[in-house]
């Protein structure tokens, strides 16, 4: 039994098709986008898929629902999903946190009572 890199490709792959990461289907590799479903192919994939355009929607748009372009990515490996979702629920914390924090401190401030030790802004 000898190992060998190409050992799983079918007969069919050596003429230059490759397989759509997003349906599957049997594209010719030159494609630039899926005859089945469309989806962009190699240099064409959607800007969204892409880490940059991850960490901009995730900024300025989605928040921690960015995780689903994460996950549906063809272009991060699956360490780099693990890490882009670690890093955007740490965001998102984060932020929860922040205006949990800005919440506390405008009921201080325009509560009746006002603890003066709270009342600093
Ligand atoms: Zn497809």
């Amino acid at each position: 039994m000898e190992e060998s890199g190409t050992a799983s490709l079918t007969p069919q792959e050596s003429v230059a098709t490759t397989v759509c990461w997003a349906c599957g289907g049997m594209i010719s590799a030159e494609d630039f986008y899926c005859r089945f479903c469309g989806k962009g192919q190699g240099k064409k994939i959607h800007w969204y898929y892409k880490q940059w355009g991850i960490i901009l929607l995730t900024v300025l748009a989605l928040g921690p629902f960015s995780i689903i372009f994460v996950w549906k990515s063809p272009l991060l490996s699956r360490r780099a999903k693990w890490i882009n979702t670690a890093a955007i629920a740490l965001l998102t914390a984060y932020v929860v946190y922040k205006m949990y924090g800005l919440w506390l401190a405008l009921n201080a401030f325009f509560g009746p009572l006002t603890d003066p030790s709270a009342g600093m802004l």
